[in-house]
Formats: structure tokens, C-alpha cells, sequence
């Protein structure tokens, strides 16, 4: 038997990975894996252990010792920490902003790979996050890359934090975006890129329909 189908899907904040690839895992009865509530996870425990951000070597004894589960399906996914729904509580603006400090730690992510790797154990997968096509399969069989404009993306943000009863300032929203960008796509470990092998899309001017149907599209060609 050949190995299963990934299709990693990678973008920045807003670009409309997650409903997307919920969507395409759905379509599809693929597994779908949320890395960056896996990185969000490792945050908000630093944070609940009061671990300082700069304090590398603490922080990878607490992500070694750390239990994150992902579950459910689609609409009601739940992520747990230490056996503890955190589903909300990863996505609070604190949590975002630490992620930075967190996910440019090496050993960490490279506990998060294996764990990000097995699942293609079982399952065929829809992966989304910032390296999924670079680093943890560049051997996907297909790789996406979502993109935005600043300005829709901060919107989305803002609509999706207003949905969970956040209420946010869409200047500010499209200012942290940009700095958590920045820092996604400067850092030396694993940076946000743009692979020659991944499909580009610019979802802007699309619906999320549009976007879900072009990308099972590609599948059906490449999975022949
Ligand atoms: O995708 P999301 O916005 O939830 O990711 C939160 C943060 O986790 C990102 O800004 C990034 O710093 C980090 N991340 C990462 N690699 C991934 C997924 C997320 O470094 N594969």
C-alpha cells in the first residue's frame, strides 16, 4: 500500500485556511490537523506555568511533558491540553501573540513534527498551518498555499472573533496580523514560504465554496 494522501495547506493568518481545509477534510473523510492549535496549545501553558518566553530549555521541558489531543469532527473540534478542553481559550489575542516565541524554538517544533507526522500513521490527511508542505511532508501529494490581502484577512479575523463574542478593532486586528506575519515569514526555523511546488491561491476575490471546490479539483487530478 502506498502512503496516505496529504494535502498540506499553507498561508498566513486569515488566509482562510482552517474553514477551508475543515470543508476539504470533510468533502473527502480526510483527518484534518490544525498545527497552529497545536503551537497555540504549548503558548497558552507557557503562559498558565508562567514560563518566560525567553526561557528556551523551560519551555521544551514543558512541551515534553505536555499532552495535546486533537478530536471531533469538522464543526465541533476541540483541542485538549493536559486533558483539558482549550478549544477557546487558544484562540485569546495573548495567545496569539506568544505563539511567536514558542513555535521559533527548534527542539519544540520538532516535537510537534512527530507528533504532526503520525498521523499519516492511519489516516489520509488535510494538514494546515505555516510548514506543512516544507518541513513536515515535502512529500505531500498536493501542496496549497492560501493567501489575502492584509485587509481582508484582518477583516475575516474580526468577523471570526465577533462570532465567539470578541470584539475587536479592525485596525489593530490588521496590525497584529501584519507583525505576526512578518515574524512567520522572517524566522530563521521554518519560515512561512511559498514553495515552487505548491499551488498559489489568492482567495480574496473568492467565496469559500470557490476556494473548496478548486482545491478538490486539484485532488481529483492528482490523486489518478
Ligand atoms: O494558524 P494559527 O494562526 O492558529 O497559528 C498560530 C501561530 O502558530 C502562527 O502565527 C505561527 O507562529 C505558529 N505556527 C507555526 N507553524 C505552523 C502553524 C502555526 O509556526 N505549522
Amino acid at each position: 500500500m502506498g502512503k496516505k494522501f496529504v494535502i498540506a495547506i499553507d498561508g498566513p493568518a486569515g488566509s482562510g485556511k482552517s474553514t477551508v481545509a475543515k470543508l476539504i477534510a470533510e468533502r473527502l473523510g480526510f483527518l484534518y490537523v490544525d498545527t497552529g492549535a497545536m503551537y497555540r496549545a504549548l503558548t497558552l501553558k507557557a503562559i498558565n506555568e508562567k514560563i518566560p518566553f525567553s526561557d528556551a530549555e523551560g519551555l521544551t521541558a514543558m512541551a515534553r511533558a505536555a499532552k495535546i489531543e486533537l478530536s471531533g469532527k469538522f464543526s465541533k473540534y476541540t483541542i485538549f491540553l493536559d486533558g483539558k478542553n482549550v478549544s477557546d481559550a487558544v484562540r485569546a489575542e495573548e495567545v496569539s501573540k506568544g505563539t511567536q516565541f514558542v513555535a521559533s524554538i527548534l527542539p519544540i517544533r520538532e516535537i510537534l513534527w512527530k507528533m504532526q507526522r503520525d498521523f499519516r500513521d492511519n489516516h489520509d490527511i488535510v494538514m494546515e498551518g505555516r510548514d506543512i508542505g516544507s518541513k513536515v511532508f515535502p512529500d505531500a501529494q498536493l501542496k496549497v498555499f492560501l493567501d489575502a490581502t492584509a485587509k481582508e484577512r484582518a477583516k475575516r479575523r474580526y468577523l471570526q472573533l465577533r462570532e465567539m463574542g470578541i470584539d475587536g478593532n479592525i485596525e489593530d486586528i490588521e496590525r497584529d496580523i501584519l507583525q505576526r506575519d512578518e515574524k512567520d515569514r522572517q524566522r530563521s526555523i521554518s519560515p512561512l514560504v511559498k514553495l515552487s511546488d505548491a499551488v498559489y491561491i489568492d482567495t480574496t476575490g473568492l467565496t469559500i465554496p470557490q476556494v473548496v471546490e478548486k482545491i478538490l479539483s486539484l485532488y481529483s487530478d492528482r490523486s489518478r
